[in-house]
């Protein structure tokens, strides 16, 4: 039996990666939605090449350009943010949330209500709204992989242990869970070597081939940050109980610590396919066509602690988690916004945890009671970050 699948940003990199799968097992999945923000041209090639039923597109112009180009078309072509909602609709096996950034969440909720496999790659859904997605996916039925490298690595760990214990139980018996971070473009640079890097040098990853807002979210290790959050409500751990370390190699992505001395680690090449492969085919194991790990080949792994002095994102986003309540939202919102104005070449890198730091000092901490409030407190964040922006400028 084949998986129906629905992948949201397929045009992007984890979106490229979801579909090489497919592309290596036809037989085993059958892309029925697809979306994209802006790229028709690359959502027309795909739906031709998929065939899906429904594809979501950012805006009218761009059904427009999808309607010429793909003139014998039978599916639905949906438009914008209630596209993308009325697209998480169809009933799917796997529904792929591969949407960068805040714009994921709406659709990943409703993606969580519909029982089913929810693969989610989109971690700033859990940031924002961890305990609200977590909970609407429990309620459903929905299990929640987690496509993110760490998470993926530790969910692979826990799952080995729940055969053994139950899950209070286990919970009991871990001692810490560690994620580990290659350290971003910049993990040697001095704070005045990081005050003059472009966008171009941030963005350029040693190890993971991302799309521009996760690449620098990596060169700050505000991306590190996020993942403490996500995987804080993802496992439902307490943030004591949640550390980071740095690992320039990429090899070993997350470490479970138990209360008997035993150290559980996950380790394999640096490529979204494997993680993608666990999500879409679980509990089955299928061939990913990345490289077998040769570790006489890598030689040494290396290990070291985060700095939060050079890396102030890493202590703001803890600081955020410390805090809960919708100060991980509020981090989340700011860090958006600062760093499309490091893209835009409106500030320079430093002033990205400047921004991030002054929102979050203005923001007073509130609850996380309802999408609609996450929504506004969202907007919020996201205002008083712009005239942050304006400020360092
Ligand atoms: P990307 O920029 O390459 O792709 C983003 C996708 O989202 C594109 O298809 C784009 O069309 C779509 N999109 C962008 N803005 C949108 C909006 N406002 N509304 C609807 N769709 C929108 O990003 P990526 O690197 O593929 O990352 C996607 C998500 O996966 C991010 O949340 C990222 O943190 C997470 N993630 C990525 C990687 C990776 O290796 N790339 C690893 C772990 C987690
Ligand atoms: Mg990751």
């Amino acid at each position: 039996m084949s998986r129906s699948l629905a992948i949201f940003g397929a045009t992007g990199t984890i979106g490229d990666n979801a579909l090489d799968l497919v592309d290596q097992h036809p037989d085993r999945f059958q892309v029925q939605v697809l979306s994209a923000h802006s790229n028709t041209d690359k959502l027309s090639k795909l739906a031709q090449k998929y065939a899906p039923n429904v594809l979501v597109i950012g805006t009218e112009l761009g059904r427009e350009a999808l309607m010429q180009t793909l003139p014998d078309f039978k599916g639905d072509i949906l438009v914008g943010a209630a596209g993308l909602l009325e697209a998480a609709r169809h009933k799917v096996d796997v529904g792929v949330m591969a949407i960068v950034g805040f714009a994921g969440l709406a659709p990943a909720m409703v993606c969580a209500a519909q029982g089913g496999i929810l693969a989610l790659a989109n971690k700033e859904a859990l940031v924002a709204a961890g305990p609200l997605l977590m909970q609407t996916a429990h309620q459903n039925n929905t299990q929640v992989l987690p496509v993110d490298s760490e998470h993926n690595a530790i969910y692979q760990l826990l799952q080995l242990q729940t055969k053994e214990t139950s899950p209070k139980s286990m919970n009991k018996s871990i001692e810490k869970i560690v994620l580990t971070a290659s350290g971003g473009p910049f993990r040697q640079h001095t704070l005045a070597d990081m005050a003059n890097v472009t966008p171009a040098q941030a963005v350029a990853h040693p190890n993971w081939d991302m799309g521009a807002k996760i690449s620098v979210d990596s060169a700050t290790l505000m991306n590190k940050g996020l993942e403490l959050i996500e995987a804080r409500y993802l496992f439902d751990i307490e943030p004591a109980r949640l550390d980071v370390l740095v690992h320039p190699q990429s090899i070993v992505h997350g470490l479970v610590y138990f209360n008997d001395g035993s150290v559980l680690a996950q380790k394999g090449c640096p490529d979204m396919r494997v993680p993608l492969a666990y999500c879409m085919a679980y509990p089955e194991r299928i061939a990913s066509g990345v490289a077998m790990l040769d570790l006489a080949a890598q030689g040494r792994l290396d290990f070291e602690a985060a700095d939060r002095e050079r890396f102030v994102c890493l202590a703001l986003a803890e600081a955020a988690m410390q805090a809960d309540g919708d100060a991980p939202c509020v981090l989340n919102a700011a860090n958006e916004i600062a760093v499309a104005a490091f893209l835009g070449g409106q500030i320079g890198f430093a002033a990205i945890g400047d921004v991030v730091d002054a929102v979050l000092q203005h923001h007073p901490v509130g609850v996380v009671d309802s999408l609609e409030a996450i929504v506004a407190t969202d907007a919020r964040a996201r205002q008083l970050a712009e005239q942050q922006v304006k400020r360092v400028a």
